[in-house]
């Protein structure tokens, strides 16, 4: 079985990511510090425990291994903290990222998938983003995302390193089997939060900002869902495996939904309202940010099939009630 190796492989993406590998007939070695992911999300492939800080380590998990190519999405992802922790996210996103690199290129490695992010477009002036809009990232994870993108084309150009930078939307639901889901700590993110609401498990959801330029004054995101997003990346691996990509696609369900949407969605779904208050706006939110996810589909055959947001908060929901 020709193995990857999946670095954050014990996260949220990353272990769905690992679940569809294995699918679709790889190995998938999780490489992961567990400071974000959890041992138990690994059921797939083996577990390398280490740092991508630690280039030996790094090094010695590809020889062992022998991948034919890397899936990496281990890195920090809170955007409030990259604000007051710069150095924190520069490190463990852009030079981790490079020392990886470098160990693939040493050892003739030569195909990566990376998770990048929406968060690299800034606010969007168009209804959907394309790829070719402007890059204008508002934070230093953000940052981190965009140098990340660039070291992979430097590398493409000097070694011949064949990568496609996925920039995912909002990624939210879980494993249909409820063999893995989301698990951050501490969770921010919509969906979880609404569905603890709703069971009565969190205090009431503070919905940030109801005064936007939008048809019902919340945010609009674009909600895709994480098995979605799991087999574009097995699909992105396949074909990065026989030829190039383009540099970056958007990952997301090209359709916007409000935060009221989402808190009508969880409602109905739990049989119970999600209580909320309306809080000031929270700093760095753009107003709307769908994708125009055209090119993932021509290039990787692709089209998500779980993202509705009944089929996404049904999952999330189920997660929540295992693992709360
Ligand atoms: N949001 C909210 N209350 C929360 C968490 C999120 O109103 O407790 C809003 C947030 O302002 C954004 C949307 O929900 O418009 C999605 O936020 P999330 O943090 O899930 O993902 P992001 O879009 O920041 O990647």
């Amino acid at each position: 079985m020709d193995s990857v190796l999946v670095t954050g492989g014990a996260g949220y993406i990353g272990s769905h990511a690992c679940k569809a590998l294995r699918r679709a007939g790889y190995l998938p070695v999780a490489f992961d510090d567990l400071s974000g992911g959890h041992a138990g999300a690994v059921q797939w492939g083996p577990l390398v425990r280490a740092s991508l800080l630690d280039g030996d380590a790094v090094s010695a998990a590809i020889a062992e291994h022998a991948p034919v190519a890397v899936m990496h999405f281990a890195g920090v992802i809170a955007v409030g903290e990259s604000m007051h922790d710069p150095g924190r996210h520069y490190v463990r996103n852009v030079a981790a990222s490079a020392i990886l690199l470098r160990a693939m290129q040493q050892a003739g490695v030569d195909a990566m998938v990376f998770s990048s992010s929406a968060a690299v477009y800034g606010e969007a002036v168009t209804e959907t983003i394309l790829e070719s809009a402007r890059l204008a990232p508002l934070s230093p994870y953000a940052r981190s995302k965009v140098m990340v993108e660039r070291m992979l084309e430097d590398f493409s150009v000097a070694h011949g390193m064949r990568a496609v930078s996925l920039r995912y939307f909002n990624a939210a639901g879980a494993d249909a089997d409820g063999d893995t889901g989301e698990g951050h700590e501490p969770e921010t993110h919509l969906v979880p939060l609404a569905i603890r609401a709703a069971l009565g498990r969190a205090p009431a959801l503070a919905v940030f900002g109801d005064d936007y330029g939008t048809p019902d004054g919340t945010c609009l995101r674009d909600y895709i869902h994480v098995t979605d997003l799991a087999e574009a990346h097995v699909r992105a691996l396949e074909r990065l495996r026989v030829g190039a990509l383009p540099p970056c696609l958007n990952l997301g369900a090209g359709r916007g939904a409000s935060v009221r949407e989402v808190i009508a969605t969880v409602g109905l779904i739990c049989g119970r309202e999600v209580p909320f208050t309306v809080a000031p706006r929270r700093p760095g939110d753009a107003p709307r940010l769908v994708a125009d996810i055209s090119l993932a589909r021509d290039t990787l055959g692709w089209t998500p099939r779980h993202s509705s947001l009944d089929e996404i908060v049904r999952t999330a929901r189920a997660w929540e009630e295992k693992a709360g």
